[in-house]
This record gives structure tokens, sequence and C-alpha cells, in this order.
């Protein structure tokens, strides 16, 4: 699930520079092809990324589409040695289990704890701990953790090329949803912070084209994350105590209908955000500042 803050805003346009069914070489070892899924939710579709040549990584399959998978096996010539997810809402792994049927390749990814809005058929064959890395002749991933949109979302680094897969931790123009309880902003703002520590030269993001000024990017996301947040306290002194629903009224401004629960949702994220920093609290539903602030 990725509906985007973007959306939310009203602003922007979609990703220039996806082609959907054809594979786009973006590095002497990555190749983009992105899922026939594009909509609101996962703007111009769900990107996989095919790693090395002789024998192929695939990252993040997407779908249970049959004509994506068809394509991805006709790309790598079928020489898949593992198929790795980011995380599991439907847009990302659900073409997996068919992809490892077709191939014999390793399921890798982490399970959700907590989940919503999952993929019931992800079976992995091993998960991924903080820096744990696959090294093969061609590339080296390293896996680092990255809760915060979803509670097992991990994001890899091609060591060779200073490439980040960032499935939807970081997806290019827009942030994420924030969906708890799998979803947790404390999280996703540590997450965000915690990258900055890796030699990044690129994103490569679940959706969007590649951002190529990663640091930059990541200083915007929170920012934006931190102005919200802003305009959710002020709102709060406001009108409190208020729901979740009338805060993301005056909140989001010109809204699209169909994402109000998104925006409910991210609210909400911001708001146990808050809570859990003494800030906020909750009675009955509706939410006030915590004693003791203006
Ligand atoms: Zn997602």
């Amino acid at each position: 699930m990725t509906a985007c803050d973007r959306w939310l805003d009203a602003a922007g346009s979609l990703a220039a520079g996806i082609e959907i069914g054809t594979p786009v070489t973006l590095s002497q070892r990555v190749r983009r092809l992105t899922a026939p899924n594009a909509s609101y939710m996962t703007g111009p579709g769900t990107n996989t990324y095919l790693i090395g040549h002789e024998r192929v990584a695939v990252l993040d399959p997407g779908t249970a589409d049959s004509r994506h998978l068809e394509t991805i096996l006709a790309v790598t010539g079928g020489r898949i040695g593992w198929i790795i997810v980011t995380h599991t809402h439907p847009d990302h792994s659900p073409g997996a289990a068919e992809l490892a049927q077709a191939t014999g390749a390793p399921v890798l990814g982490n399970r959700s704890l907590r989940g919503v809005h999952q993929d019931p058929t992800f079976a992995p064959a091993g998960g991924f701990s903080h820096g744990q890395k696959l090294a093969t002749e061609e590339f080296t991933l390293q896996a680092l953790l990255t809760p915060g949109h979803a509670d097992n979302h991990v994001c890899f680094l091609l060591e060779e090329e200073g490439m980040l897969f960032s499935g939807d931790h970081i997806m290019q123009g827009s942030s994420v949803v924030i969906f708890p309880p799998s979803g947790d902003m404390r999280a996703y703002l540590a997450s965000l912070q915690m990258l900055k520590d890796y030699p990044l030269q690129s994103i490569a993001p679940g959706h969007g084209t590649v951002i190529r000024e990663p640091f930059a990017e990541i200083d915007k996301l929170v920012k934006h994350r931190l102005q919200r947040e802003r305009r959710l306290l002020e709102q709060l002194a406001r009108r409190q105590p208020a729901s979740v629903q009338t805060l993301a009224r005056k909140v989001y401004t010109q809204l699209d209908p169909r994402l109000t629960r998104m925006a409910e949702a991210t609210l909400l994220a911001h708001l146990l955000k808050l809570q859990e920093e003494g800030v906020a609290v909750e009675s009955a539903g509706e939410w006030s500042l915590a004693a003791g602030d203006d």
C-alpha cells in the first residue's frame, strides 16, 4: 500500500520516464521493470528491480500479474537466483510465490508481526537482519531494516554502486502513508535518519524514477513530516478535544475523497508519536494536548 502525501496534497505530477512492461537499464547491474498496476495508490506502478545478469536477484516482484511475471522470466531468461521483497503490502510481494514456483529461487523477506493490508500468500524461505549481506559474484546487497511504512520493511543497499532500493520507505516525489499499527511514525523518522549513515549515491524507489540526491531527499522528507506535525499541533490546540477525522479535515485541505482513510491513518500515526512523546493524549477517541502544554 503506497498512497502518498503527494496525492493527498494534490501537488506534483506522476513520475515521468516510467515505461510499463519494458526493462529500463539503470546501471551496469540494475534494470527496472514497472508492473502494470498504476493507480492512485501505486502511482505509475510497482517497480521490480532486476539486479545482476548471470544470476539475477528479483527485488519486489509486485502483484501476481501474469503478464508482469512472464516479462520478468523473459527478461532474465529465467536465471533467477533470489526473490527479495522489501515488505509484504499487496502491490509488492504477491508475485513472489509464482516466480519461486517457476524458477525454484528462494523468497527472502521479513514477515510482518503487526500486519494489516498484507499479502497472505507470503511464505519466505528466509529473512534479513540489519546489516546482513547477500554477496554474489556480481553484486553485494546489504539489508537495512527500516520499519516505519511497515513494521517488516527492509531497504537494500547495492554496495558496488551506492544504490539504495528503498521500497515504500522512500518513493519518488512524495511521502508515503504510515498506517498504524504496522506503520509507525517514530520508527519511520528514525529509519530515515539511520540511512544517512550509509554512502548512498542514488535511491531506486518502489514507485517512481531514480532519486539522484539521496541525502537532500531524506532531509526533505523529514522536514515535510515535521511541518505536518506542526500543523497538527496547531489544529489540536485550537480544536481539542478532537477526533482524528476532524483533525484530518483541517490538516489535509483539498483532500481527494478516495484518500480520506489514508490521510486519517497517517494523522493517527502522528498522534501516536506525539502520545509516546508525552505531547498528546487520547480519551474515548478524542485527542488533546497533554496537560502542561500550551
Ligand atoms: Zn507499502
